[in-house]
């Protein structure tokens, strides 16, 4: 308790300092080759100070189940490298599944059970460490920790990313919770390009519970950029559905001949690109920074007609930061990789009843790592390929490639798991198509009961007018019977065979933390929200 207030203090203290110094591309290559020609000992020297010292990590106990102690991985990596030597580790049964990472199931390998406890994944070589929590999702919420060597290791991605696709010098603004996620962006982009000009958040700060003490670190923050002589912006109050308001910032920035930078989910993303076509502004040169959902077909498309353009990252909320977007594509989510941070190998894993995917596991490598991973499953999958593609990222280091990146927790529900992009292809294509509206007026929504019964729905944005509810609910259910898990009672099956169809419910698709829209949401209990059942 005490560390953690002193943690965020020191994280406070710092921001003065932390704002004077900027990073340009050129010192952010320079971090990048330092940190790959220094991997395997800044590897061996976390593995020391969180692995092996730590009582309560599980990477301690599945080592010394498989007799390696810290000597022995020492050699290991000196021998091998650490991409071979965490190979060598995996097969010795060194490793976390996604579901054991997050406290879901237990691990069970080399004669060891127990449960992994989230304090054993911590990083004790953070000074400044703040916690954010994540998103939610099913099992234990998990913490994750940042910290402003973090956020300044992080920004020196920024720099070459802005830098690779000619970004760096623009208005920048950023939408989402006025939290310490709110704030880190906004240090972030002050580092590397432009001190942001707008802070859109989705929530009001309140006087009480976590969002006054939020509004309380902002308000320091605010207060400390000054005396650096920085402005950063006050957060300004426009909640999820009004991208219009913001769609009319960028039309005004665009106007005056300086086209901005968005930071927003790309969901949020198309709905300001389908406002500002509506209302008739023109946002076109805008740029969307995107970073928590994957670039579909559809919503490039309706981004691409506002004459807009997306920039891909990959982050995740346990480690930050884990790949850039190419600049030049050869698919529309092709990233690089950060292999100087993290060692990353494709492994086979199958999800629910679908053919197997090649998941991606990650090995941290740095001694700024936010949490400890050692070959743990990150939940993502994609294929991982090393090619040059040429862009500025290739010379900066970076070859290694992502391709097909997807969430396979996301698209995996209690009777439902689908395969590839085809909940988006569902969600985004064939119902706008078919029923009209556009790709982000649709969502499917399983509710779980109390007796552990699910049922889904679907919801249509009421702006889409007069619709056939029961060919949708139809069209739905065919499509997810052809996705329901093999041996599961079904809703969907059952449905079906009968004749019937799926519930619909006339409101705009939910947003999750402010910022991102799943084509399947998942409510937690039963919600006074109500769904018409026929
Ligand atoms: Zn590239």
């Amino acid at each position: 308790m005490l560390s953690e207030l002193t943690g965020k203090l020191r994280y406070l203290a710092g921001i003065p300092a932390f704002l004077r110094e900027t990073i340009s591309p050129d010192e952010a290559r320079e971090q990048v080759a330092r940190d790959m020609a220094g991997q395997d000992q800044s590897f061996l020297c976390l593995a020391k100070a969180a692995i092996y010292t730590n009582p309560r990590s599980p990477y301690r106990r599945l080592l010394l189940s498989a007799g390696i102690e810290f000597d022995d991985l020492e050699r290991m990596v000196h021998q091998l490298g650490l991409e071979s030597a965490a190979v060598r580790l995996f097969e010795a049964g060194v490793y976390l599944t996604y579901e054991e990472f997050k406290g879901r199931r237990p691990v069970e390998r080399n004669g060891v059970e127990f449960f992994v406890d989230q304090s054993g994944l911590k990083n004790p070589l953070l000074r400044s460490s703040v916690e954010l929590r994540s998103s939610g999702g099913s099992g234990p919420r998990s913490l994750s920790v940042t910290s402003l060597e973090h956020v300044a290791h992080e920004a020196a991605y920024y720099a070459l990313l802005l830098d690779a696709h000619a970004a760096t010098h623009r208005p920048v603004a950023v939408w989402g919770p006025p939290s310490v996620w709110g704030l880190n962006s906004l240090l972030r982009y002050s580092k590397v390009a432009k001190t942001p000009s707008q802070f859109f958040t989705t929530t009001r700060l309140t006087s009480s519970g976590e969002r006054l003490r939020a509004g309380l670190m902002l308000g320091y923050a605010f207060l400390a950029a000054r005396l650096s002589g920085k402005r950063l912006p006050w957060p300004r109050f426009v909640p999820v559905d009004r991208g219009l308001t913001v769609a009319r910032w960028l039309a005004e920035m665009k106007r005056r001949g300086t086209p901005a930078l968005l930071d927003i989910p790309v969901s949020a993303a198309a709905r300001i690109a389908i406002a500002a076509a509506e209302e008739g502004l023109d946002i076109s040169g805008t740029v969307f920074r995107n970073g928590s959902e994957p670039l579909t077909p559809a919503k490039a498309a309706v981004i691409e007609a506002a004459g807009a353009r997306v920039i891909n990252v990959y982050a995740s909320t346990e480690i930050g930061l884990c790949g850039l977007g190419c600049a030049a594509p050869v698919e529309l989510d092709d990233l690089h990789l950060l292999t100087d941070k993290l060692v990353v190998r494709n492994q086979e894993k199958v999800i629910g009843n679908s053919s197997a995917v090649p998941a991606l596991v990650y090995t941290t490598a740095l001694t700024s790592a936010r949490r400890v991973m050692l070959n743990v499953e990150s939940g993502d999958y994609g294929r991982i390929e090393k090619r040059d593609c040429g862009c500025p990222l290739r010379s900066a280091g970076l070859a290694t490639h992502v391709l097909g990146l997807r969430g396979y927790d996301k698209l995996t529900s209690a009777g439902v798991s689908f395969k590839g992009d085809d909940l988006y292809t569902l969600v985004e294509q064939l119902l706008p198509a078919r029923f009209g509206g556009y790709p982000t007026d649709y969502q499917l929504v399983e509710q779980r009961g109390d007796s552990g019964s699910w049922s889904i729905s679907i919801l249509i944005a009421p702006s889409v007018g007069a619709v056939d509810e029961e060919a949708v609910g139809a069209t739905v259910l065919e499509i997810l019977s052809r996705n329901v898990r093999n041996g599961d009672p079904s809703i969907a099956a059952e449905r079906s065979g009968q004749g019937q169809t799926l519930p619909v419910l006339r409101r705009a698709p939910y947003i999750l933390s402010g910022r991102k829209t799943l084509p399947l949401h998942v409510l937690p209990g039963r919600s006074k929200a109500g769904v018409r059942s026929r």
